[in-house]
């Protein structure tokens, strides 16, 4: 039991990362605020909103502050530079010291309005409340059938458990929190590791809506690299693939050069094959370039993570009354 539920209040933080959000951040705010009135009143919440401001360059930061003027549950955090959603989003949360962190997209694609059933699952018990999204708006069909074919194939080659379609659309209790605070890597897949951390976990399906203003920052390549990142951090499957695949190799070339020696000694096949010796050798080089890439992507992880560099630097750090700062690193 916290010191706040002694008090028989809980805070709820909504922890919001924002980078160059300036045209939906005064709306989301405006659908945000009516939600936390109703929790004080209702649920005998203590509501607090957090900003993350991810070193955005369109004046989200001076929007961010008219919000944090007019309503004194409002934080905000910037950061020295754009160090990317999740190391966002562990900024926010490294700041929660108290009550639950509920992580909401700047966009207005996940509504505020379900916060209450957020809320409700967690008095109920569970440490880790995420929405899992039924529909999407506004989203090609590439991205919605890249995206459905990511979290099938993620869910396949790693052992941690992952929901499919859950963005970061989650309310997590004290104690999920406190866990996720201790994995401090470099290279970071949100979703696999709330995914990693457990606890009593429930999902709730909601409508995703359209943005409500500007674009996706997570354009094809990013959603590459985004992906190799789960696989790669989730997963060391593509390390036992170049294994098989060697193995495979070496089994053929093996069939394949007896029966080459056979024909010499049994039929006196003259050297021949130029043809062939080429395909040969460039599927061997190609296989083990591929083996040799996958090693070094998971090498270049390490390296990354051997520098120990923080995570991300603060800028600016404004608490609303009341807010204590938690570790920055
Ligand atoms: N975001 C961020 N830093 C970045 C990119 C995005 O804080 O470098 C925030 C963005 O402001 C938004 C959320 O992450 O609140 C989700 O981004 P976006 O809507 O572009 O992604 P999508 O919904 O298309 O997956
Ligand atoms: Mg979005």
């Amino acid at each position: 039991m916290t010191a706040s539920q002694d008090r028989g209040r809980d805070r709820l933080t909504v922890v919001v990362a924002a980078y160059d959000e300036v045209d939906s951040l005064p709306a989301l705010h405006r659908r945000l605020s009516p939600v936390l009135d109703g929790l004080e009143g209702d649920a005998g919440i203590e509501p607090r909103v957090l900003y993350v401001d991810d070193g955005s360059r369109d004046g989200t930061w001076e929007a961010l502050q008219v919000i944090a003027a007019e309503d004194q549950r409002v934080s905000l955090l910037r950061l020295s530079r754009n160090f990317g959603k999740e190391a966002a989003l562990t900024a926010g949360l490294d700041q929660v010291c108290e009550g639950a962190a509920l992580i909401l997209d700047a966009d207005g694609q996940d509504p505020p309005e379900l916060i209450p059933q957020f809320v409700a699952k967690w008095r109920e018990g569970h440490d880790d409340v995420h929405g899992t999204r039924q529909e999407r708006d506004g989203e090609g069909w590439l991205k919605r059938a890249t995206a459905h074919a990511f979290y099938r194939v993620m869910q396949r080659l790693s052992p941690t458990p992952i929901p499919t379609d859950t963005g970061d659309f989650r309310l997590l209790s004290p104690r999920a929190l406190a866990a996720l605070r201790q994995l401090r890597e470099r290279h970071r897949f949100m979703k696999g590791l709330f995914g990693w951390v457990g606890f009593n976990r429930v999902a709730i399906p909601y409508h995703r809506e359209a943005r409500v203003a500007g674009q996706s920052k997570f354009n094809f390549w990013r959603l590459w690299n985004f992906a190799l990142e789960g696989v790669t951090s989730f997963s060391t499957a593509p390390l036992r693939l170049a294994t098989y695949l060697g193995v495979a190799t070496a089994l053929v070339a093996f069939v394949y050069g007896a029966w080459v020696v056979f024909k010499a000694l049994f039929f006196g096949d003259p050297v021949a094959g130029w043809p062939t010796m080429m395909a040969v050798i460039l599927f061997l080089g190609g296989v083990q370039l591929m083996a040799l890439g996958m090693i070094g992507e998971y090498l270049g992880r390490l390296y990354v993570e051997s520098k120990q560099r923080p995570l991300y630097l603060v800028d600016d750090w404004r608490p609303a009354a009341g807010v204590s700062s938690g570790s920055t690193t």
